[in-house]
């Protein structure tokens, strides 16, 4: 890994602009059939780029016939992506229930998770997770399977944060948005469970926004910056088996 000066482990290539920093690992996320193959073309044409294939809770929520659907797109995942050599998880996946409101956008939601979590162990790849005002759910539906998982933009309580990381097959990601309550979960959890990310072009600007991340992880924690570029590193490549 010395060959990277850092990690940012969830951004959005296809929807970025600009040229890749050689010096960032970066890992690209699909949230859409679409994106997911858009992502897959970035990820081949970069050395330090790999990719997260998945369908959001937010895109399973505007498909009435989502299971018509996803069985199609995780075919896509399953075959040609998995064969690309550039998947390292199944994501972004999980529950949103900032934005769906009704049982029955709750209801796809569910349906498309559950689904892409059996995807994941039968591809025996860890999953990336996007929970936003659902996040015990989240959690509790990830207890029933045995699969390492990252909370993406995690924005849940530190408590919470801290059960999850005691599975001891949960990383916890850092955006770069300072808040009350992040700066508890980036205090509760040891170094060995943070990674640091810049969810481009959404949060940060450009993926080499996870520096920030990285410099508020190392704030909060009173450690070097370099120490933490290398840890956030480490537990990037590691969890996501990049070599
Ligand atoms: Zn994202």
């Amino acid at each position: 890994m010395a060959v990277y000066s850092f990690a940012d482990a969830h951004c959005h290539l296809d929807s970025c602009a600009g040229i890749l920093d050689p010096s960032i690992l970066h890992i690209t996320s699909g949230y859409s059939h679409q994106s997911n193959l858009l992502n897959l073309r970035i990820a081949q044409e970069h050395q330090n780029v790999y990719l997260c294939a998945g369908i959001s809770p937010q895109e399973a929520m505007k498909h009435k016939e989502i299971k018509v659907y996803l069985a199609e797109w995780e075919e896509a995942i399953a075959s040609k992506i998995a064969d690309s050599g550039k998947l390292v998880a199944i994501g972004e996946i999980g529950l949103d229930y900032h934005w769906a409101k009704s049982q029955e956008e709750r209801f796809l939601q569910h349906e498309c998770f559950v689904s892409q979590l059996q995807l994941a162990e039968r591809l025996s790849l860890p999953v990336v997770i996007h929970s936003r005002d659902a996040e015990q759910e989240c959690i509790d539906i990830l207890q029933n399977f045995s699969l390492p998982f990252m909370l993406h933009c995690y924005s849940g309580k530190h408590s919470l944060a801290e059960a999850a990381a005691g599975t001891g097959r949960a990383l916890v990601s850092v955006p770069p948005v300072k808040s009350k309550e992040r700066k508890r979960v980036v205090r509760a959890l040891p170094l060995e469970r943070l990674v640091a990310e810049s969810d481009a072009p959404y949060l940060g600007k450009s993926p080499s926004d996870a520096l920030a991340s990285i410099k508020m992880i190392a704030e909060i924690k009173q450690e070097s910056v370099e120490k933490v570029k290398a840890q956030t590193l480490l537990n990037t490549a590691q969890f996501f088996k990049i070599r």
